[in-house]
């Protein structure tokens, strides 16, 4: 028997990326699709609990697909709960433009989609491929002018060796960053930071009053070791990730700083 798959995304159920990655994981597994109807890049793991949720059955040429109106996380949670899908392994993407540093997987839904699995208890894959242009970020997904090739290569690959083993122990998530030009092989990294010097540009609307657009340059060199790094190199990086965002290192010092009862008790004797 087949393993299972669920496979979703943020940039919607038409998005080329998507069924460049059915195209790729349909000869090895049972892939069900369970996606956003719409675009939702950058809204990381938000949820919908303040509206109900439609999650439509619709044919992409021939293949039966769930179009979820909300959320990749959203998708995530109806295709275990609602559709009880039971996927051996959830897969997010293959994202249009990369997701690269603490600062892109804390804000992307492709990773958003894959936390959230992972969190549910299954384990789960993030691809994304980084683009020639930011620009192309922001056209519509069905035509995006870049080759899947190399990237659905390389989501046949990573999602076969996980289908046949567990992640290694402590690794909730997978994320693997594929660029556009592979130039190398597969390097293990850490994340970086950011991906994007942070910027704001002021403008003025027709009648005069302000308005800001969230922009700012790719930052072009981090540390040796990086998801960045590599992928800029044109190596693919793999990030194993961990839900558990506790910072151990400032347990210590905060419990001194807030000692609990015990320790109140302790400092009157
Ligand atoms: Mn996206």
């Amino acid at each position: 028997m087949k393993p299972k798959i669920l496979l979703t995304n943020d940039d919607g159920v038409n998005s080329a990326g998507l069924w460049a990655a059915y195209e790729a994981l349909s000869p090895i597994a049972e892939v069900t699709v369970v996606a956003p109807a719409t675009q939702q890049s950058a809204v990381g793991r938000s949820i919908s609990i303040f509206e109900p949720i439609r999650a439509n059955e619709i044919v992409h040429e021939g293949v039966a697909a769930y179009a979820v109106g909300g959320k990749p996380t959203d998708s995530v949670i109806i295709g275990l709960y609602a559709l009880a899908l039971g996927p051996d392994l959830v897969v997010s993407g293959i994202n249009i433009g990369e997701n690269l540093s603490f600062e892109s997987i804390m804000t992307s839904g492709t990773v958003g989609a894959a936390l959230e699995a992972a969190n549910q208890g299954t384990p789960a894959i993030a691809f994304s491929l980084q683009v020639e242009d930011q620009g192309d970020k922001f056209d519509d997904p069905r035509f995006h002018r870049q080759s899947f090739a190399e990237a659905k290569k390389v989501v046949r690959d990573v999602t076969r060796t996980f289908l046949n083993r567990k992640f290694p122990s402590g690794a909730d998530v997978i994320n693997v960053n594929i660029p556009s030009i592979v130039r190398g092989g597969y390097e293990v990294t850490r994340l970086s930071d950011k991906l994007f010097q942070t910027g704001v540009e002021r403008r003025l609307d027709p009648r005069g009053r302000p308005y800001f657009w969230i922009n700012g340059p790719l930052i072009e060199d981090a540390e040796e070791g990086t998801d960045v790094h590599a992928v800029r190199k044109g190596n693919i990086s793999i990030t194993p990730i961990t839900l558990d965002c506790t910072a151990a290192a400032a347990h210590e010092e905060l419990q001194r700083l807030f000692p609990g009862e015990g320790g109140r008790e302790k400092g009157k004797s």
